[in-house]
Protein backbone atom coordinates (compact mmCIF):
# COMPACT_ATOMS: atom_id res chain seq x y z
CA UNK A 1 0.00 0.00 0.00
CA UNK A 2 1.02 3.32 -0.65
CA UNK A 3 1.82 5.55 2.10
CA UNK A 4 -0.26 9.04 2.02
CA UNK A 5 0.46 11.34 4.69
CA UNK A 6 -2.86 13.39 3.93
CA UNK A 7 -4.74 9.68 4.96
CA UNK A 8 -4.08 10.63 8.88
CA UNK A 9 -5.99 14.34 8.29
CA UNK A 10 -9.42 13.59 8.57
CA UNK A 11 -9.29 11.00 11.57
CA UNK A 12 -6.72 12.98 13.74
CA UNK A 13 -9.06 16.13 13.06
CA UNK A 14 -12.18 14.02 14.09
CA UNK A 15 -10.34 12.86 16.89
CA UNK A 16 -9.56 16.29 17.80
CA UNK A 17 -12.93 17.14 17.62
CA UNK A 18 -14.42 14.47 19.38
CA UNK A 19 -11.84 14.61 22.58
CA UNK A 20 -12.84 18.18 22.60
CA UNK A 21 -16.82 17.86 23.00
CA UNK A 22 -15.95 14.46 25.34
CA UNK A 23 -13.66 17.48 27.70
CA UNK A 24 -15.75 20.25 26.88
CA UNK A 25 -18.96 18.37 28.47
CA UNK A 26 -16.92 17.41 32.15
CA UNK A 27 -17.72 21.00 33.86
CA UNK A 28 -21.70 19.99 33.31
CA UNK A 29 -22.14 16.41 32.54
CA UNK A 30 -23.27 13.60 35.24
CA UNK A 31 -20.06 12.11 35.97
CA UNK A 32 -21.58 8.19 36.30
CA UNK A 33 -22.14 6.62 32.82
CA UNK A 34 -25.62 6.93 31.59
CA UNK A 35 -25.96 3.40 30.42
CA UNK A 36 -24.44 0.03 31.99
CA UNK A 37 -22.14 -2.22 30.15
CA UNK A 38 -24.70 -4.21 29.03
CA UNK A 39 -26.02 -1.54 26.78
CA UNK A 40 -22.68 -0.71 25.63
CA UNK A 41 -21.69 -3.80 24.71
CA UNK A 42 -25.39 -4.03 22.96
CA UNK A 43 -24.34 -0.98 20.81
CA UNK A 44 -21.13 -2.74 19.73
CA UNK A 45 -22.71 -5.61 19.12
CA UNK A 46 -22.07 -6.38 15.35
CA UNK A 47 -20.34 -9.03 13.47
CA UNK A 48 -16.82 -8.15 11.78
CA UNK A 49 -17.35 -6.02 8.72
CA UNK A 50 -16.67 -7.87 5.83
CA UNK A 51 -14.61 -4.93 4.28
CA UNK A 52 -12.41 -1.92 5.15
CA UNK A 53 -14.46 1.43 6.59
CA UNK A 54 -13.56 5.60 5.80
CA UNK A 55 -11.08 5.80 9.09
CA UNK A 56 -12.73 9.34 10.15
CA UNK A 57 -15.81 7.80 9.98
CA UNK A 58 -14.74 4.63 12.03
CA UNK A 59 -13.64 7.19 14.89
CA UNK A 60 -16.67 9.07 14.49
CA UNK A 61 -18.66 5.74 15.03
CA UNK A 62 -16.40 4.73 18.15
CA UNK A 63 -16.84 8.18 19.45
CA UNK A 64 -20.48 8.45 18.97
CA UNK A 65 -21.15 4.83 20.15
CA UNK A 66 -18.75 5.23 23.67
CA UNK A 67 -20.34 8.51 24.70
CA UNK A 68 -22.78 7.06 26.77
CA UNK A 69 -20.60 4.29 28.34
CA UNK A 70 -17.97 6.64 29.46
CA UNK A 71 -16.94 7.45 33.17
CA UNK A 72 -16.46 11.26 33.39
CA UNK A 73 -13.06 10.88 35.29
CA UNK A 74 -11.55 13.59 34.21
CA UNK A 75 -14.98 15.91 35.95
CA UNK A 76 -13.36 18.02 39.17
CA UNK A 77 -16.84 16.29 40.73
CA UNK A 78 -15.06 12.65 40.26
CA UNK A 79 -13.36 11.56 43.63
CA UNK A 80 -13.58 8.21 42.79
CA UNK A 81 -10.74 5.21 43.96
CA UNK A 82 -7.84 7.41 43.48
CA UNK A 83 -7.53 8.05 39.33
CA UNK A 84 -6.78 11.70 38.49
CA UNK A 85 -7.69 13.44 35.21
CA UNK A 86 -5.25 14.63 32.30
CA UNK A 87 -2.92 17.90 31.93
CA UNK A 88 -3.65 19.67 28.57
CA UNK A 89 0.45 19.51 27.63
CA UNK A 90 0.70 15.64 28.89
CA UNK A 91 -2.80 14.48 26.84
CA UNK A 92 -1.16 16.18 24.09
CA UNK A 93 2.24 14.97 24.46
CA UNK A 94 0.41 11.45 24.73
CA UNK A 95 -0.93 12.03 21.26
CA UNK A 96 2.33 12.55 20.07
CA UNK A 97 3.93 9.29 21.87
CA UNK A 98 1.02 7.45 19.39
CA UNK A 99 1.91 9.30 16.70
CA UNK A 100 5.90 8.98 16.74
CA UNK A 101 5.21 5.64 17.25
CA UNK A 102 8.64 5.39 18.83
CA UNK A 103 9.34 1.48 20.51
CA UNK A 104 10.87 2.98 23.43
CA UNK A 105 13.14 0.16 24.48
CA UNK A 106 16.37 1.22 23.46
CA UNK A 107 18.42 4.00 23.55
CA UNK A 108 20.43 3.98 20.34
CA UNK A 109 17.43 2.96 18.31
CA UNK A 110 14.90 5.75 19.65
CA UNK A 111 17.25 8.23 21.25
CA UNK A 112 14.54 11.13 21.62
CA UNK A 113 12.08 9.00 23.79
CA UNK A 114 15.16 7.74 25.23
CA UNK A 115 16.24 11.30 26.17
CA UNK A 116 13.32 12.72 27.44
CA UNK A 117 12.48 9.67 29.63
CA UNK A 118 15.70 9.82 31.26
CA UNK A 119 15.04 13.39 31.78
CA UNK A 120 11.84 13.43 33.08
CA UNK A 121 12.89 10.58 35.59
CA UNK A 122 15.74 13.03 36.85
CA UNK A 123 13.34 15.68 36.92
CA UNK A 124 11.07 13.58 39.28
CA UNK A 125 14.73 12.64 41.37
CA UNK A 126 14.71 16.19 41.57
CA UNK A 127 11.73 17.22 42.63
CA UNK A 128 10.53 14.37 45.12
CA UNK A 129 14.00 14.85 46.97
CA UNK A 130 15.00 11.31 46.07
CA UNK A 131 18.85 10.09 45.94
CA UNK A 132 20.47 11.69 42.28
CA UNK A 133 21.61 8.50 41.39
CA UNK A 134 18.61 6.26 41.92
CA UNK A 135 17.48 4.48 38.36
CA UNK A 136 14.16 5.24 37.11
CA UNK A 137 11.90 3.02 35.05
CA UNK A 138 8.35 4.04 33.36
CA UNK A 139 6.14 1.07 34.12
CA UNK A 140 2.25 0.44 33.27
CA UNK A 141 1.16 2.25 36.75
CA UNK A 142 1.48 1.23 40.47
CA UNK A 143 1.02 -2.36 40.65
CA UNK A 144 4.55 -3.01 37.95
CA UNK A 145 6.29 -0.42 39.85
CA UNK A 146 5.90 -1.76 43.03
CA UNK A 147 6.35 -5.13 40.85
CA UNK A 148 10.11 -3.28 39.61
CA UNK A 149 10.71 -2.08 42.92
CA UNK A 150 9.95 -5.56 44.82
CA UNK A 151 11.84 -7.64 41.77
CA UNK A 152 15.04 -5.20 42.39
CA UNK A 153 14.93 -5.89 46.28
CA UNK A 154 14.51 -9.83 46.03
CA UNK A 155 17.30 -9.88 43.40
CA UNK A 156 19.36 -7.69 46.40
CA UNK A 157 18.61 -9.83 49.29
CA UNK A 158 19.15 -12.86 47.69
CA UNK A 159 22.19 -12.22 46.46
CA UNK A 160 23.33 -10.72 49.61
CA UNK A 161 22.41 -14.60 51.10
CA UNK A 162 24.79 -16.29 48.24
CA UNK A 163 21.63 -16.67 45.87
CA UNK A 164 21.57 -15.85 41.98
CA UNK A 165 17.53 -15.76 41.46
CA UNK A 166 18.31 -14.93 38.41
CA UNK A 167 20.34 -18.06 37.47
CA UNK A 168 19.37 -20.07 39.89
CA UNK A 169 15.50 -19.62 40.10
CA UNK A 170 13.63 -19.28 43.21
CA UNK A 171 13.28 -23.23 44.33
CA UNK A 172 15.46 -24.24 47.18
CA UNK A 173 16.56 -20.49 47.75
CA UNK A 174 16.74 -19.20 51.09
CA UNK A 175 13.12 -18.44 51.73
CA UNK A 176 12.71 -14.32 51.38
CA UNK A 177 10.34 -12.74 53.85
CA UNK A 178 8.66 -10.08 53.21
CA UNK A 179 6.83 -7.99 55.91
CA UNK A 180 4.11 -5.35 54.83
CA UNK A 181 1.51 -3.13 56.99
CA UNK A 182 -1.38 -3.83 57.90
CA UNK A 183 -3.12 -1.79 55.18
CA UNK A 184 -0.51 -2.92 52.33
CA UNK A 185 -2.81 -2.31 49.31
CA UNK A 186 -3.45 -5.36 47.18
CA UNK A 187 -1.37 -3.97 44.26
CA UNK A 188 1.67 -5.13 46.78
CA UNK A 189 0.03 -8.13 47.22
CA UNK A 190 -0.32 -8.80 43.49
CA UNK A 191 3.75 -8.31 42.60
CA UNK A 192 4.17 -10.15 45.49
CA UNK A 193 2.48 -13.41 44.24
CA UNK A 194 4.08 -12.25 40.73
CA UNK A 195 7.59 -12.27 42.18
CA UNK A 196 7.07 -16.03 43.86
CA UNK A 197 7.30 -14.77 47.31
CA UNK A 198 3.58 -15.34 48.54
CA UNK A 199 1.69 -13.42 51.04
CA UNK A 200 3.97 -10.92 52.92
CA UNK A 201 3.39 -11.18 56.80
CA UNK A 202 1.51 -8.01 58.08
CA UNK A 203 2.79 -6.12 60.64
CA UNK A 204 -0.27 -4.32 62.80
CA UNK A 205 -1.15 -0.46 62.02
CA UNK A 206 -1.96 2.39 63.83
CA UNK A 207 -6.01 3.76 63.70
CA UNK A 208 -4.46 5.66 60.54
CA UNK A 209 -3.17 2.74 58.89
CA UNK A 210 0.14 3.60 59.68
CA UNK A 211 2.38 0.69 60.01
CA UNK A 212 3.86 0.73 63.61
CA UNK A 213 7.40 0.86 64.72
CA UNK A 214 6.96 -1.74 67.57
CA UNK A 215 5.62 -4.03 65.92
CA UNK A 216 7.27 -3.95 62.98
CA UNK A 217 10.82 -4.36 65.29
CA UNK A 218 9.31 -7.10 66.82
CA UNK A 219 8.57 -8.90 63.32
CA UNK A 220 11.92 -8.15 62.27
CA UNK A 221 13.19 -9.94 65.33
CA UNK A 222 12.03 -12.87 64.21
CA UNK A 223 13.44 -12.50 60.91
CA UNK A 224 16.66 -14.65 59.92
CA UNK A 225 17.05 -15.12 55.96
CA UNK A 226 16.62 -12.41 53.56
CA UNK A 227 13.88 -9.79 54.22
CA UNK A 228 11.94 -7.29 52.29
CA UNK A 229 10.14 -4.78 54.30
CA UNK A 230 7.30 -2.50 52.42
CA UNK A 231 6.31 0.85 53.34
CA UNK A 232 3.24 2.85 52.69
CA UNK A 233 3.46 6.45 51.56
CA UNK A 234 -0.01 7.55 51.26
CA UNK A 235 -3.25 5.49 52.93
CA UNK A 236 -6.18 4.63 50.61
CA UNK A 237 -8.56 5.83 52.97
CA UNK A 238 -6.65 8.32 55.12
CA UNK A 239 -3.82 9.32 53.02
CA UNK A 240 -1.35 8.79 55.90
CA UNK A 241 2.41 8.21 55.33
CA UNK A 242 4.16 5.27 57.17
CA UNK A 243 6.57 6.62 59.75
CA UNK A 244 9.37 6.71 57.54
CA UNK A 245 12.78 7.35 58.87
CA UNK A 246 12.30 5.00 62.11
CA UNK A 247 10.98 2.08 59.92
CA UNK A 248 13.66 2.45 57.60
CA UNK A 249 16.07 2.67 60.04
CA UNK A 250 14.83 -0.78 61.68
CA UNK A 251 14.92 -2.36 58.45
CA UNK A 252 18.04 -1.66 57.54
CA UNK A 253 19.46 -2.51 61.06
CA UNK A 254 18.07 -6.29 60.03
CA UNK A 255 19.62 -6.02 56.38
CA UNK A 256 16.34 -5.50 54.70
CA UNK A 257 15.77 -4.06 51.29
CA UNK A 258 12.36 -1.30 52.06
CA UNK A 259 10.70 0.05 49.03
CA UNK A 260 7.62 1.93 49.61
CA UNK A 261 4.63 1.75 47.82
CA UNK A 262 3.84 5.71 47.00
CA UNK A 263 1.31 5.50 44.50
CA UNK A 264 -0.52 8.68 44.82
CA UNK A 265 1.27 10.02 48.13
CA UNK A 266 4.68 10.20 47.05
CA UNK A 267 3.76 12.98 45.32
CA UNK A 268 3.60 14.76 48.63
CA UNK A 269 7.65 15.04 48.94
CA UNK A 270 7.42 17.78 46.12
CA UNK A 271 5.88 20.23 48.97
CA UNK A 272 7.34 21.40 51.71
CA UNK A 273 4.19 21.13 54.08
CA UNK A 274 4.79 17.25 54.02
CA UNK A 275 8.61 17.19 54.65
CA UNK A 276 8.12 16.42 58.16
CA UNK A 277 5.62 13.54 57.28
CA UNK A 278 8.04 11.91 55.11
CA UNK A 279 11.24 12.28 56.62
CA UNK A 280 13.59 9.66 56.18
CA UNK A 281 11.75 8.66 52.42
CA UNK A 282 14.93 9.33 50.85
CA UNK A 283 16.80 6.81 52.74
CA UNK A 284 14.76 3.65 51.29
CA UNK A 285 16.01 1.03 48.33
CA UNK A 286 12.83 1.45 46.39
CA UNK A 287 9.58 3.97 45.57
CA UNK A 288 6.61 3.33 43.66
CA UNK A 289 4.43 5.67 42.61
CA UNK A 290 1.73 6.58 39.77
CA UNK A 291 2.12 10.01 37.06
CA UNK A 292 -1.36 8.55 36.21
CA UNK A 293 -2.76 9.49 40.16
CA UNK A 294 -1.52 12.35 40.98
CA UNK A 295 0.31 13.99 38.49
CA UNK A 296 -2.20 13.73 36.23
CA UNK A 297 -1.13 12.10 33.07
CA UNK A 298 -3.07 9.84 30.63
CA UNK A 299 -3.09 6.51 31.56
CA UNK A 300 -1.00 4.12 31.70
CA UNK A 301 2.14 5.87 34.06
CA UNK A 302 3.95 4.27 36.94
CA UNK A 303 7.09 5.41 37.69
CA UNK A 304 9.61 2.69 39.94
CA UNK A 305 12.75 4.12 41.83
CA UNK A 306 15.32 2.14 42.72
CA UNK A 307 18.62 3.86 44.46
CA UNK A 308 21.06 0.96 43.65
CA UNK A 309 20.82 1.21 39.54
CA UNK A 310 22.83 -1.92 39.08
CA UNK A 311 20.14 -3.68 41.49
CA UNK A 312 17.84 -2.66 38.83
CA UNK A 313 19.27 -3.61 35.96
CA UNK A 314 20.41 -7.23 37.44
CA UNK A 315 16.68 -7.79 37.42
CA UNK A 316 15.35 -6.84 33.94
CA UNK A 317 18.46 -6.24 32.08
CA UNK A 318 18.52 -8.58 28.88
CA UNK A 319 21.56 -9.00 26.67
CA UNK A 320 22.08 -10.77 23.28
CA UNK A 321 23.20 -10.06 20.29
CA UNK A 322 20.63 -8.84 18.22
CA UNK A 323 19.72 -5.65 20.78
CA UNK A 324 23.10 -3.60 20.37
CA UNK A 325 23.35 -2.21 23.46
CA UNK A 326 26.01 -0.41 25.35
CA UNK A 327 27.16 -2.97 28.01
CA UNK A 328 29.30 -0.19 30.07
CA UNK A 329 27.01 2.95 29.32
CA UNK A 330 23.26 3.89 30.76
CA UNK A 331 20.40 1.42 31.08
CA UNK A 332 18.70 0.50 28.11
CA UNK A 333 14.83 1.92 28.97
CA UNK A 334 13.84 -1.67 28.67
CA UNK A 335 16.36 -2.80 31.35
CA UNK A 336 14.53 -1.16 34.05
CA UNK A 337 10.67 -2.48 33.01
CA UNK A 338 9.36 -5.67 32.70
CA UNK A 339 8.31 -5.18 28.53
CA UNK A 340 10.69 -4.81 26.17
CA UNK A 341 8.46 -3.17 23.47
CA UNK A 342 6.57 -0.47 24.87
CA UNK A 343 4.99 2.65 23.98
CA UNK A 344 7.20 5.94 25.65
CA UNK A 345 5.02 6.48 28.56
CA UNK A 346 7.49 8.79 30.39
CA UNK A 347 7.01 11.55 27.62
CA UNK A 348 3.63 12.50 28.93
CA UNK A 349 5.42 12.70 32.60
CA UNK A 350 8.06 15.14 30.91
CA UNK A 351 5.03 17.30 29.31
CA UNK A 352 3.07 17.44 32.59
CA UNK A 353 6.25 18.68 34.80
CA UNK A 354 7.51 20.83 31.55
CA UNK A 355 4.16 22.82 31.81
CA UNK A 356 4.04 22.77 35.33
CA UNK A 357 7.08 23.60 36.51
CA UNK A 358 8.11 23.25 40.27
CA UNK A 359 5.89 25.88 41.30
CA UNK A 360 2.90 24.38 39.42
CA UNK A 361 3.70 20.84 40.35
CA UNK A 362 3.87 21.93 44.12
CA UNK A 363 0.80 23.31 44.05
CA UNK A 364 -1.45 20.81 41.84
CA UNK A 365 -0.26 18.46 44.90
CA UNK A 366 -1.14 21.41 47.85
CA UNK A 367 -4.64 22.16 45.80
CA UNK A 368 -5.61 18.44 45.97
CA UNK A 369 -5.25 18.09 49.63
CA UNK A 370 -6.65 22.04 50.04
CA UNK A 371 -9.65 20.76 48.13
CA UNK A 372 -9.66 17.50 50.34
CA UNK A 373 -9.39 19.67 54.04
CA UNK A 374 -12.52 21.64 52.43
CA UNK A 375 -14.43 18.95 51.34
CA UNK A 376 -14.05 17.13 54.99
CA UNK A 377 -14.26 20.43 56.83
CA UNK A 378 -17.73 21.00 55.29
CA UNK A 379 -19.10 17.35 55.02
CA UNK A 380 -18.42 17.34 58.92
CA UNK A 381 -20.42 20.72 59.46
CA UNK A 382 -23.48 18.07 58.10
CA UNK A 383 -26.07 16.79 60.72
CA UNK A 384 -25.03 12.89 61.86
CA UNK A 385 -21.77 12.65 59.59
CA UNK A 386 -18.25 11.50 60.53
CA UNK A 387 -15.09 12.28 59.04
CA UNK A 388 -13.05 9.51 60.50
CA UNK A 389 -9.33 9.81 59.28
CA UNK A 390 -7.60 13.08 59.95
CA UNK A 391 -7.36 14.30 56.45
CA UNK A 392 -3.01 14.42 56.35
CA UNK A 393 -3.05 14.19 52.43
CA UNK A 394 -5.97 13.84 49.82
CA UNK A 395 -8.41 11.09 51.14
CA UNK A 396 -10.91 11.25 53.14
CA UNK A 397 -13.50 8.58 54.79
CA UNK A 398 -17.01 9.31 55.73
CA UNK A 399 -19.62 7.44 57.72
CA UNK A 400 -23.14 8.67 58.24
CA UNK A 401 -23.94 6.86 61.52
CA UNK A 402 -24.73 2.35 61.08
CA UNK A 403 -22.70 0.86 58.14
CA UNK A 404 -26.34 0.15 56.31
CA UNK A 405 -27.18 3.85 56.74
CA UNK A 406 -23.48 4.88 55.07
CA UNK A 407 -24.26 2.20 52.41
CA UNK A 408 -27.52 4.14 51.54
CA UNK A 409 -26.04 7.06 51.57
CA UNK A 410 -23.27 6.14 49.49
CA UNK A 411 -26.03 4.56 46.73
CA UNK A 412 -28.29 7.82 46.84
CA UNK A 413 -25.38 9.71 46.02
CA UNK A 414 -24.17 7.52 43.18
CA UNK A 415 -27.70 7.36 42.16
CA UNK A 416 -27.54 11.02 41.59
CA UNK A 417 -24.48 11.38 39.26
CA UNK A 418 -23.14 14.36 40.21
CA UNK A 419 -20.68 13.41 41.98
CA UNK A 420 -18.32 9.82 41.82
CA UNK A 421 -17.52 8.64 45.63
CA UNK A 422 -16.51 5.28 46.19
CA UNK A 423 -18.21 2.89 48.60
CA UNK A 424 -15.66 1.09 50.83
CA UNK A 425 -14.86 -0.18 54.10
CA UNK A 426 -11.82 1.06 56.78
CA UNK A 427 -11.43 0.56 60.46
CA UNK A 428 -13.88 -2.30 60.61
CA UNK A 429 -17.03 0.32 59.17
CA UNK A 430 -18.47 1.24 55.75
CA UNK A 431 -17.22 4.49 54.78
CA UNK A 432 -17.95 6.69 51.79
CA UNK A 433 -14.51 7.46 50.73
CA UNK A 434 -13.02 10.52 48.59
CA UNK A 435 -9.92 11.17 46.85
CA UNK A 436 -9.10 14.32 45.16
CA UNK A 437 -6.51 13.92 42.43
CA UNK A 438 -8.52 15.90 39.75
CA UNK A 439 -5.92 19.00 39.11
CA UNK A 440 -9.79 20.65 37.65
CA UNK A 441 -11.37 19.86 41.23
CA UNK A 442 -12.31 23.80 42.36
CA UNK A 443 -13.88 25.52 44.84
CA UNK A 444 -17.28 25.52 42.61
CA UNK A 445 -16.96 21.56 42.34
CA UNK A 446 -16.10 21.48 46.27
CA UNK A 447 -19.21 23.25 47.14
CA UNK A 448 -21.80 21.69 44.63
CA UNK A 449 -20.26 17.79 45.76
CA UNK A 450 -21.14 18.59 49.46
CA UNK A 451 -24.60 20.00 48.35
CA UNK A 452 -24.94 16.17 46.50
CA UNK A 453 -24.36 14.39 49.84
CA UNK A 454 -26.36 16.31 51.70
CA UNK A 455 -28.85 15.87 49.49
CA UNK A 456 -28.50 11.98 49.44
CA UNK A 457 -28.27 12.16 53.38
CA UNK A 458 -31.64 14.09 53.61
CA UNK A 459 -33.31 11.75 50.61
CA UNK A 460 -32.03 8.80 53.30
CA UNK A 461 -33.05 10.72 56.16
CA UNK A 462 -36.37 10.84 54.87
CA UNK A 463 -36.86 7.39 53.63
CA UNK A 464 -36.37 6.33 57.13
CA UNK A 465 -39.25 8.57 58.70
CA UNK A 466 -41.51 6.82 56.33
C1 LIG B 1 -3.52 2.88 42.92
C2 LIG B 1 -2.61 2.29 43.92
C3 LIG B 1 -1.74 1.24 43.56
C4 LIG B 1 -1.80 0.54 42.24
O1 LIG B 1 -1.59 1.37 41.15
P1 LIG B 1 -2.14 1.02 39.69
O2 LIG B 1 -1.64 2.15 38.90
O3 LIG B 1 -3.63 0.95 39.80
O4 LIG B 1 -1.55 -0.29 39.30
C5 LIG B 1 -0.83 0.82 44.50
N1 LIG B 1 -0.78 1.37 45.74
C6 LIG B 1 -1.61 2.36 46.12
C7 LIG B 1 -1.49 2.93 47.51
C8 LIG B 1 -2.55 2.86 45.22
O5 LIG B 1 -3.37 3.85 45.59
Amino acid sequence: MTFRPDEYRAPLEQAVRSAQEWLGSLPTRPVKPALPVEKLAAAFDRPLPDGPADPAAVVTELATLAEPGLMAIGSGRFFGWVMGGTLPAALSADWLVSAWDQNGGLRYATPATAAIEERAGRWILDLLHLPPSSAVGFATGGTMANFVGLAAGRGAVLRAAGWDVNSDGLTGAPRVTVLAGAEVHISVLLALRYLGLGEPTLVAADAQGRIRPDALAEALAAVTGPCLVVLQAGNLHSGAFDPMRQCIRLAHDAGAWVHVDGAFGLWAAASPRWTAALEGLETADSWATDAHKTLNVPYDCGIAVVADPAALRSAFGAQTSYFVQDDAGAADPMELVPELSRRARGVPVWAALRSLGRSGTVALVEGLADNARALADALAALPGVEVLNDVVFTQVSVAFGSDDRTRRVTQALIQDGTVWMSGSAWSGRAVLRISVSNWTTDAADVAVSVDAVARALAQVTAAERE
